[in-house]
């Protein structure tokens, strides 16, 4: 098999997410055969670093030994058992450590991000309905993302996703994203979101942020103390905060999660993403007894929450996110991942003097380089993104923002290679 015999008995059955199909008249698409390590490898053996975590998801290597044997001995004793009315041991287990590391009591399962963020949105709107309101909305930053199911695209605020379905969508919110890290920027949107909330007293339901850096709006960073400031207005007005963790979550801030840089413990966290290392669909919402007590009733009260999804609390994939814990826990990982984004921040100076590069900003193991200068018509990411895999390099700019999220196990010739053959390009352009 080659790579070309397989595009194109792809593009005679699939429907790609996220992309303008027709683009792959002139673009090919790369089968991958097999990937180890940060190395993806395709069918004529040419092998690209995945410097995005294949979207975000990796975090110990593609094809991990440790995860690998722990998903195969899984796979020998049980795969998958329905998750209401039974339970097995993995999940068990995970989630003992999920509410260890975050200090919440209560994990309620799903199969992918976005679910995650439609559950703690129906639970926080529940939760108010059983205590006799109705509180209609949600609050949400500018620019944020939560996600492409209807719920989680109307917290949502990234255009490009949103605009076609506004008609369809639930009632939200935006309030304004601090547009930097200073303090006056902290300042001006918690005051902005303090009005809104007097504004929609008791009407309002939840906060839903994305802790330190929206991802996918183009990874926009700003302060902890804007994360500390917001749930403190939650507070103060009983709205419930919503931790979007399914990106950032897992070490990628630099901290195990990123709601630890503002010592605040949200109502609800969503994670997803590294949760199973990259390696299988998984989610999870965490919350406190007191939110699961608001439901907790005689069944004829009727104030469950009858949510769920079939795949919930899949065996294969909680013995995916318990190895992933595991190598947490035995190898010392956040620590080492600090002298790796130390070394990434030294290698980005040079992007600096680029006539080209308006910011250079990095928040831990996540680090971008907002380019300027170039029309959105020239859709500059995509030449980046060819150029780059031409280089053995798979890079995917979001707009004229080109980001480094590699996984952990990335070594530093690795590091080099990566940032080298991106800068290469992009001081070619
Ligand atoms: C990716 C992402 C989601 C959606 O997760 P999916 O598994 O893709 O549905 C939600 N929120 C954030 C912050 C994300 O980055």
């Amino acid at each position: 098999m080659d790579n070309a015999t397989l595009m194109a008995r792809d593009l005679a059955h699939i429907w790609h997410p996220c992309t303008q199909m027709k683009d792959h008249e002139s673009i090919p698409i790369i089968p991958i055969k097999r990937a180890k390590g940060v190395y993806l490898y395709d069918f004529e053996d040419n092998r690209y670093i995945d410097s995005i975590s294949s979207w975000w998801v990796n975090l110990f290597g593609h094809s991990n030994d440790y995860i690998n044997a722990k998903i195969a001995e899984q796979l020998e004793t049980l795969e998958h058992v329905i998750f209401a009315g039974f339970t097995h041991e993995q999940i068990v287990r995970l989630s003992e450590r999920l509410c260890a590391l975050t200090g919440l009591q209560k994990c309620f399962y799903a199969d992918n991000g976005s679910s995650a963020v439609e559950v703690a949105l129906k639970m926080a709107f529940h939760f108010f309905k059983n205590a006799g309101e109705v509180r209609p909305y949600f609050v949400s930053l500018t620019n944020s993302y939560h996600g492409e199911t209807l719920g989680a695209l109307a917290v949502g605020d990234v255009e490009l996703y949103k605009e076609t379905y506004e008609e369809i969508l639930i009632q939200t919110l935006q309030t304004p994203v601090p547009k930097d890290r200073s303090p006056e920027a902290t300042a001006a949107a918690l005051a902005a979101m303090e009005e809104l909330f007097t504004k929609y007293e008791g009407k309002i339901s939840a906060l839903i942020v994305e802790p330190l850096v929206q991802c996918a709006g183009y990874m926009h960073m700003y302060s902890p103390d804007f994360l500390r400031g917001a749930k403190e207005l939650c507070e103060a007005h009983n709205i419930f905060f919503i931790a979007d963790e399914i990106a950032v979550g897992f070490g990628r801030t630099g901290t195990m999660f990123a709601c630890e840089q503002a010592g605040i413990k949200p109502d609800f966290m969503c994670l997803s993403k590294g949760l199973t290392g990259g390696y299988l669909p998984l989610s999870v919402v965490l919350t406190s007894d007191r939110v699961y007590n608001m439901f907790y009733c005689d069944y004829n009260e009727f104030k469950a929450f009858l949510h769920s999804h079939s795949y919930t609390g899949n065996a294969l994939a909680c013995a995916a996110a318990n190895a992933t814990l595991d190598i947490f826990e035995q190898e010392n990982v956040i620590e080492k991942n600090r002298t790796k984004s130390d070394y990434i921040a030294k290698k980005l100076e040079k992007f600096k003097e680029l006539p080209n590069v308006k910011e250079v900003r990095q928040t831990g193991m996540i680090a971008a380089v907002e380019l300027q200068g170039y029309d959105p018509k020239m859709r500059i990411g995509l030449r980046i993104n060819q150029e780059c895999l031409r280089r053995g390099v798979f890079i995917r700019p979001l707009g004229p923002v080109v980001y480094f999220m590699p996984p952990y196990v990335i070594d530093f010739d690795q590091i080099d290679t990566m940032i080298d053959t991106v800068y290469e390009v992009v001081s070619s352009l």
